[in-house]
């Protein structure tokens, strides 16, 4: 993974790549953002654009050492990740230990996944490292949360924060990365929130693009009083509540975008952009207050579905409510 092949955070890979170039990198960074935005990718990128040994240096991704470092086998590279479990005084023995040998490239990298994870005692430990680094050191510790890590360790290192992705760039990463195709990747990122669930994206296959078509529709017949278009439409959904749930997702998204076109907001922050003919369309139909009553309709709807309320009722209940606050206006 280079700097080229990531997508959004145009600002923080110039950064680094000038930092690289210039020889400038500090000893530590923190790359701290949300879940799932691509912090862990662009510590990597980083590391491999350092180890590069093509001219260029720009993580070429085809010389033994950005393949090494794409296996996780690079000499020069530590990772450090408990994934559920905390990082503890040993590990961090460990890493010093390791930190101590020149490094056979560039620089000795360490990249410390996870980081709130650390033990206040462990992070005692790796403080004298960030403190007195050896020489041609750099440590990338990422974490979703910050505040969670000692106010020393935060003071040693340089904090580089990763915003949520554009629900562009989430539409591009599924079409290029998880090879979706358009109308599929639009609708997984009308529902990401400018973050990346892998779990969400494995699943897709077609599915999402249609179920957010069914609820497009349910709320516009809903909004029109067909009821056979609702008894029927519905009828799937009654007997997946997995199906039901993505759905009342997508209908709650769907009125938070009416909303934005009823207050004449940008087309830009609209989520569901490639059907907008659709949502305007509706929005001429309807007021800011039916969009703020509707939407917590959902939202009530959503809640009954988790404490396991019969399916059939809360849908009918929902889409009906819908109806009539729209009649009420
Ligand atoms: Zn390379």
């Amino acid at each position: 993974m280079s700097f080229k092949r990531i997508i959004g955070h145009e600002q923080i890979i110039a950064m680094l790549q000038k930092g690289v170039e210039g020889n400038s990198l500090p000893n530590a960074y923190i790359f701290s953002g949300p879940e799932g935005v691509g912090k862990m990718l662009t510590a990597l990128a980083l590391a491999m654009t350092i180890q590069c040994l093509d001219p260029a240096r720009d993580g070429c991704g085809s010389c033994p050492s950005c393949l090494k470092i794409a296996s996780g086998n690079h000499p020069d590279l530590m990772i450090i990740d408990k994934g559920e479990e905390k990082i503890k005084i040993e590990d961090i023995r460990e890493c010093r230990a390791w930190l101590s040998y020149k490094p056979y490239g560039e620089k000795r990298i360490v990249i410390v996944n996870q980081a709130e994870t650390i033990t206040t005692q462990a992070g005692n430990a790796f403080l004298k490292t960030l403190e007195e680094p050896p020489e041609n050191t750099l440590i990338i510790m990422v974490t979703t949360n910050l505040h969670s890590l000692l106010p020393t360790i935060i003071s040693r290192c340089r904090i580089v924060r990763f915003n949520r992705l554009s629900y562009s760039d989430v539409e591009n990463i599924a079409i290029k990365e998880y090879n979706l195709g358009e109308k599929e990747a639009a609708a997984i990122a009308s529902l990401s929130n400018g973050s990346i669930n892998p779990n969400a994206f494995a699943v897709g296959g077609g599915k999402l693009a249609m179920e957010r078509e069914l609820s497009l529709n349910l709320l516009k017949e809903s909004l029109s009083g067909n009821l056979e278009y609702i008894l029927t439409a519905t009828a799937p959904l009654v007997s997946d509540r997995g199906k039901l749930s993505v759905c009342l997702d997508f209908i709650s998204n769907i009125i938070r975008d009416i909303a934005l076109i009823v207050s004449g907001e940008s087309d830009k922050i609209v989520s569901n952009r490639d059907i907008i003919d659709s949502l305007s369309e509706m929005s001429d139909r309807v007021s800011l207050k039916w969009a703020v009553a509707a939407f917590d309709m959902v939202k009530e709807a959503k809640q009954a579905l988790n404490r396991n309320a019969n399916s059939r009722l809360l849908l009918e209940e929902l889409l009906i409510g819908i109806r009539y606050a729209a009649k009420r206006g």
